[in-house]
């Protein structure tokens, strides 16, 4: 509840008083029909036809779309499903995967659209584009804050879908919990529910994103 009121009272901030934040908040209620939103898929290896196995992600194409399936179970319970825009195996400067493995995710972000030949943030991008990675440091996933982006390494202590899930969660708005383990945004658990809250705030966000875009 508190982390609702404090995300729509931020969003409304500039439009006025309290009477804003109720109507914003009974819209987003309201609203129940399917959200769809893209989401591009990315393998990253030093080397496509001979990946240094210290540093490169050692997963498939086929096994991120088998995430993505988990992935949309879990947030059909807010009515969300995410759409695959593109799945590719990129090579990523040997250096700069080694560092992301010892837990430098900047020195992979500073990339992109740079040396990294491909566009993330272009107008014609995913909304949400998702790195699987070797290691992160000691984490199972990340997210920079105020990104679409997100990052998954290859053998996280939780399910694949649900780590991803998680940090899709971030993405739309969502902070960590401590209150219960079975929640999505639980940390270092396998947990998957999305309180009544949370669905309302992460389709709130997402449908402001969407709007932000065109
Ligand atoms: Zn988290």
């Amino acid at each position: 509840m508190a982390a609702l009121v404090t995300g729509v009272v931020a969003l409304a901030a500039c439009g006025g008083g309290d009477e804003d934040v109720a109507d914003i908040r009974e819209l987003a209620e309201a609203s129940t029909e399917e959200i769809t939103v893209g989401i591009s898929m990315y393998v990253l290896v030093d080397d496509i036809e001979n990946p240094d196995p210290a540093i490169s992600s050692k997963r498939s194409e086929e096994e991120l779309t088998v995430i993505l399936a988990g992935m949309n179970q879990i947030w059909g319970q807010a009515n969300i499903r995410l759409e695959l825009d593109t799945l590719d195996t990129i090579e990523v400067d040997p250096d700069v995967l080694a560092q992301v493995a010892r837990g430098n995710i900047r020195a992979f972000f500073d990339k992109l659209g740079g040396s990294i030949p491909f566009t993330v943030t272009g107008p014609g991008s995913s909304l949400i584009s998702g790195f699987y990675t070797k290691r992160v440091g000691g984490s199972n996933g990340i997210s920079p804050l105020g990104t679409g982006w997100y990052m998954v390494i290859d053998e996280p202590s939780v399910f694949d879908r649900r780590v991803s899930s998680h940090e899709v969660g971030h993405i739309l708005g969502l902070q960590h919990t401590g209150a219960d383990r079975g929640r999505l945004l639980y940390s270092g658990t396998n947990g998957t529910t999305l309180t009544r809250e949370e669905i309302t705030l992460t389709r709130y966000v997402l449908t402001e994103l969407l709007k932000a875009r065109r």
